[in-house]
């Protein structure tokens, strides 16, 4: 464990509750969900906001999506522990709604400050909400699996958007593009070597 990162992370949790963000949405979530895995990996996945089992739980995507996630991980080789995972937003949203424009906009230095501690090689998004703060105005449909090194701030981020594992659940044509996408990213991040 990385603890000079796990303390600048968790101040950054400090920061989100007593500056109040999103207050409607700390008071309906269980508790912030600030992410988990290896704070040195290579590799870091952003998906949309916590489900119930991760408000419950307090840790992203160990429901049905986070299954279909842990499966494609072992596909390419690779474990939870050697990632890490967070979500654009950091509470549950009521009823698993979308996540806002406002509070997409809310976390998103938050967002920046996790990427600017953990450093990682690869951000990989996952579905359209952490996707279109990385790519403006594009489509999912249009460049999913399309790796790109965008300049934000004064990170240079070298991003993979991908589709969001609970959409490609149910439609079996974007379950294999997904897969198919997946099982790319080993190849590209050897590649970055
Ligand atoms: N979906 C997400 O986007 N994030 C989670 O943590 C769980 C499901």
């Amino acid at each position: 464990m990385n603890i000079v990162k796990q303390d600048r992370l968790d101040e950054i949790a400090t920061d989100i509750r007593q500056k109040n963000v999103c207050p409607d949405l700390a008071k309906s979530a269980t508790q912030l969900v600030m992410g988990d895995g290896n704070l040195d990996a290579e590799i870091v996945f952003i998906g949309e906001a916590p489900g119930k089992k991760e408000d419950l739980e307090g840790l992203p995507f160990i429901g049905a999506s986070g299954k279909f996630l842990n499966g494609m991980l072992a596909s390419a080789g690779m474990e939870r522990k050697d990632v890490y995972i967070t979500n654009i937003v950091k509470y549950r949203p009521p009823n698993n709604r979308d996540p806002s424009a406002a509070e997409k906009a809310a976390f998103w230095p938050y967002l920046l400050e996790q990427l600017e501690i953990i450093h990682p090689k690869v951000v990989i998004t996952l579905g359209r909400h952490s996707m279109e703060y990385f790519f403006p105005g594009q489509k999912i449909g249009e460049i999913h699996g399309q790796p790109k090194d965008v300049l934000i701030g004064e990170q240079e981020l070298y991003v993979i958007p991908l589709f969001h594992p609970a959409a490609a659940l149910y439609n079996g044509s974007l379950r294999q593009t997904l897969v198919d996408d997946f099982l790319k990213v080993p190849t590209l991040l050897n590649e970055l070597d």
